[in-house]
């Protein structure tokens, strides 16, 4: 058994995604060997990440200002809208440079196993959004089961615009993978080859 402070900073640790007991361990030991300037730095980066990063008051992605830098670029395609899961699948398509259009993060998606409703999620700002100049709507949420239920569920209502083309990525994404673990070649074709719904 470690000391408190030192068990308590390994059950920290253990929060983070795909950390075992074993792995936080090293992690906090890592930082108990750390000098106290670099144990500070790394407390404060902690801190300011929640006290700066807020969600874009548009579109729902990370920022530290009112609007994310995309909704904020006027050279973007705004009538285009690419809807994702989450923050890190608009920088997995922002990270291959071929979508101009701005994002729609649903943070999370419908799930009748884990009970989250279409309510739980971004849905309602995304449809606030749409307007008589909206072009198109991506629909780019993971090809798992429930980013299929949260397109599907989508393409429904989305029907009640009739002048939005809706598309969803082309099939080739591997089942069951998330987004951002796509590589590159294949994030291209499913984006170019997207299909109307
Ligand atoms: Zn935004």
């Amino acid at each position: 058994m470690y000391p408190n402070s030192i068990e308590k900073l390994i059950e920290c640790f253990r929060k983070l995604p795909s950390v075992g007991r074993k792995t936080a361990e090293r992690y906090a030991m890592a930082l108990v060997e750390m000098n106290k300037d670099e144990a500070r730095e790394f407390a404060q980066a902690v801190l300011e990440v929640t006290d700066k990063i807020k969600y874009c008051s548009i579109c729902g992605h990370l920022t530290e200002k009112e609007l994310c830098s995309i909704c904020e670029d006027e050279n973007r395609d705004h009538n285009t809208i690419c809807v994702v899961q989450n923050p890190k699948d608009v920088l997995a398509i922002e990270r291959i440079g071929l979508y101009k259009g701005v994002y729609h993060v649903l943070h999370g998606a419908i799930s009748t196993t884990r009970g989250i409703l279409p309510e739980d999620i971004n849905i309602e700002s995304l449809l606030k959004r749409i307007n008589d100049d909206t072009k198109e709507i991506i629909l780019a949420t993971n090809s798992t089961i429930e980013g299929d239920t949260t397109a599907l569920y989508l393409s429904k209502i989305l029907k009640n615009y009739p002048h939005v083309f809706v598309t969803r990525l082309a099939s080739g994404l591997p089942t069951g993978g998330n987004l951002d673990y796509v590589d590159d070649v294949t994030l291209i074709r499913a984006l170019q080859g997207r299909i109307k719904q």
